[in-house]
């Protein structure tokens, strides 16, 4: 695996020099920060796109060369703007590309491999979420042009994206073009009929320092008059507005771009200082490995980058607003995976997460009714209005058809958005979300529950024929996940139905007649949560799967070495479905999530059992058995599991990052570091720390929100560096 992120000192020493005169920024240097790509190998082109790539919650851009390339693929996203084309499911609109940008020099566009790459670095500053880039450009008659840009997608104004370069000929005079029309519309109505107005201004500044504003460059060129080693500057802003947010959104745009444009250095500066504050809430250091530094600021950059908590009718799809995997869609990734930490670093943008999965339940109603359920049973793939949107075929390689049955049967979601609704209120304690949204969400989705569990000749409710979390086995009975978290979501209903009750008993009495709950139904789900069957075996502390399970092939995954594809492909649909050979933790997911309730040599015997037998088969899989391991102590395993889930996107060891970076997998990333090696639990409602940190990591830092008080702890306690503490600011 390349990690092409090892900018030597040298380099970046001379990087560094970067003139910050001539941007109005300058890049940071400190290698714990960023994220150099030096040279260019247009290969790594798209994953590179999504690596990055810019974003503030409302808008996200891949990182993509202005100037493009044989393989650029820029694209940029608007959260919630959706869309379909007849006979497909709805997906996010990619609009028009603003960040197209190209010097010609003699009617020749510079680029890249083409004349001499003097020198070529992009570098992702998450410090300040700017994606800055220097080239030094040759072209065949000797003329040395050097350009400079930043690029970032503001976070203190959501709704502009800005671009600055700088060009400075070396070695010449004379006419250049700068070449920056926009591709695409800038007024468009999607097929759902969402209007998306992108209004863009440019400014140029010559080597007298003048500006002046340039509307002939939204048609096309500018053109410069260029002077020996004097430098000229192109700024760009992007102003857009959707009907989602405005009545006109066109001229919204247009006058939000021309107010930005006269005031661009503020605009700057607001944008790094609100990137200040995220950080200054969501840093976390690690002392002694840098490659763990980086990958987790590049976690918090992502999760950060794609979250927007003034707007809970979105919520963040499985690669964020990165790339086109999977159109956008979400699904438990986000309730499961990223929302803690965005409960505990973020958790205005947490309540607009769940309130999202709020704001669904109509359709999620509608969904359990059409199977003849009662409640609401969630979709598995969501986009704007939660209706459920999972393809329900894919075509293999060989052409033919295969159904996917995930969005049918893959009914944990439903407790696994209950499980994020509840986990958020119990970290927040905001009860105005309990009382308005949470207690709803509960107890639809324990109706669904106790509708679709079935009380069959044992005595014991069972689920048939469902996904669990491991997909490659499909159709099965009592899927221990499955099971486990019905019943944790039955019974934790039927706690904060008696709850409200007794504390806010007018609007419980208002909820209890608008969702027409019998005074004995919370009695009742907690009674079919009793006699729940688990398959749980007393004898050998194992849950099963599922039923039959045990029975499946034994496949030695050790034979298979370091694999180049995924374990399904290498054996084959058929034989990966009679084996027991795992995609994803399935067991060890509800070991984890519901740790409190299951007693530890269960823990590790369940882990014992299901780890050997994981082929990773989803990015989702080596961050939880990172912090599981971390859990039980096994150090050494946590480490090689985290490195494995932070080289996903950093050295795309799944070769899926061109679709865009993988969100769950980075948050997993941060919960192994928190919930895993720190062991943040909380007993008796105060935070504790169990740390088992890997031997290279001299220090865990980072800050976590807790019942609206921010608390910081330095690991390992006992090294004397330790501490713990309530801040009050
Ligand atoms: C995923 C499913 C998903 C399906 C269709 C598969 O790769 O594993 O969870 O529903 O794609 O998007
Ligand atoms: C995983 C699912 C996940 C989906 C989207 C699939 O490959 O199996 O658990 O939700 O990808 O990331």
């Amino acid at each position: 695996m390349v990690d092409a992120f090892n900018a030597s000192p040298e380099l970046l020493a001379r990087q560094v020099s970067f003139h910050s005169m001539e941007l109005p920024a300058a890049p940071t240097s400190d290698l714990e920060w960023i994220l150099v790509e030096e040279g260019f190998t247009l290969a790594r082109e798209h994953d590179l796109e999504s690596l990055f790539a810019i974003g503030n919650g409302y808008a996200g851009s891949r990182g993509s060369l202005s100037e493009g390339s044989a393989l650029s693929a820029p694209a940029t996203f608007l959260a919630g703007v959706f869309d379909s084309q007849p006979g497909s499911l709805p997906g996010l609109v990619a609009t028009a590309d603003w960040s197209r940008l190209s010097a010609i020099i003699d009617g020749q566009p510079l680029r890249l491999n083409q004349g001499d790459d003097l020198e070529h670095r992009r570098i992702l500053d998450m410090r300040q979420a700017i994606l800055w880039r220097e080239w030094r450009h040759q072209d065949e008659a000797g003329r040395i042009m050097r350009l400079r840009t930043l690029r970032f997608a503001s976070l203190a104004d959501r709704h502009l994206l800005v671009q600055c370069v700088t060009v400075t000929p070396e070695n010449f005079g004379g006419r250049a073009f700068i070449d920056a029309a926009l591709i695409g519309p800038k007024v468009e109505v999607t097929a759902s009929g969402t209007t998306v107005a992108m209004a863009v201004a440019h400014r140029v500044v010559n080597h007298a320092g003048r500006w002046t504003p340039s509307a002939e460059l939204i048609a096309g060129r500018e053109s410069l008059e260029l002077r020996l080693g004097e430098t000229c500057r192109l700024d760009r802003i992007v102003a857009l507005h959707t009907s989602r947010d405005t009545v006109n959104p066109r001229e919204t745009a247009d006058r939000h771009v021309e107010r930005a444009i006269e005031d661009l250095t503020r605009v700057v500066d607001e944008h790094r200082g609100a990137w200040l504050a995220r950080w200054k809430a969501s840093d976390l250091r690690i002392e002694g490995d840098l490659a763990a530094q980086r990958a987790l600021r590049f976690a918090i950059y992502h999760l950060s980058s794609a979250a927007n908590p003034r707007d809970d009718r979105v919520s963040i799809g499985a690669r964020g607003l990165s790339g086109t995997a999977y159109k956008g869609h979400v699904f438990w990734d986000t309730d499961i995976f990223m929302l803690p930490f965005f409960i505990f670093a973020y958790p205005e943008a947490a309540r607009a997460l769940v309130m999202y999965r709020y704001h669904t339940l109509p359709a999620a109603r509608a969904k359990a009714a059409g199977f003849g359920y009662r409640g609401a049973f969630f979709a598995w793939e969501s986009a704007d209005s939660g209706e459920d949107v999972t393809p329900r075929f894919v075509a293999a390689p060989d052409g033919q058809v295969i159904p996917i049955l995930t969005g049918e049967l893959e009914q944990h979601i439903t407790s696994d958005v209950a499980f994020g609704a509840w986990n958020y209120w119990q970290a927040t304690g905001d009860d105005r979300f309990l009382v308005e949204a949470g207690t709803e969400i509960l107890i639809e989705t324990a109706r669904f529950w106790a509708s679709r569990a079935k009380r069959e000749g044992d005595g014991l409710y069972h689920i048939r024929g469902v996904i669990g979390p491991d997909e490659y086995h499909e159709t099965v009975d009592d899927n221990a996940y499955t099971n486990g978290m019905a019943q944790w979501n039955l019974e934790i209903a039927t706690e904060i139905a008696n709850f409200v009750a007794q504390r806010w008993p007018g609007p419980w009495q208002a909820l209890s007649r608008r969702l027409a709950i019998e005074p004995e139904e919370p009695r009742r789900w907690q009674q079919v949560a009793r006699d729940f069957y688990t398959g749980f075996d007393q004898r050998t502390g194992l849950f099963e799967q599922f039923r039959g399970y045990f029975g499946l092939e034994e496949i030695d995954l050790t034979a298979f070495g370091p694999r180049t594809a995924p374990m399904d492909v290498l054996l084959g649909r058929e034989r990966i479905q009679k084996s027991k050979v795992i995609k994803q933790p399935d067991v060890v997911m509800l070991i984890y999530l519901l740790w409190d309730r299951i007693p530890p040599e269960v823990r590790k015997a369940n882990f014992d059992y299901y780890e050997p037998r994981c082929g990773h088969g989803s990015s989702l899989s080596p961050a939880i058995h990172a912090l599981v391991a971390a859990r039980l102590g096994y150090t050494a395993m946590a480490e090689r599991y985290f490195r494995q889930a932070s080289e996903i996107d950093l050295s795309d060891n799944m070769g899926s990052a061109a679709g865009g970076i993988h969100a769950a997998a980075l948050g997993g990333l941060w919960q192994a570091a928190v919930l895993g090696f720190a062991g943040l639990q909380f007993e008796g409602g105060r935070p504790e720390y169990h740390a088992n940190l890997p031997p290279s990591w001299r220090s865990l830092s980072t800050r976590f929100q807790w019942h609206g008080q921010w608390h910081e702890f330095a690991l390992p306690e006992e090294a004397g560096t330790g501490k713990r503490r309530i801040i009050h600011e």
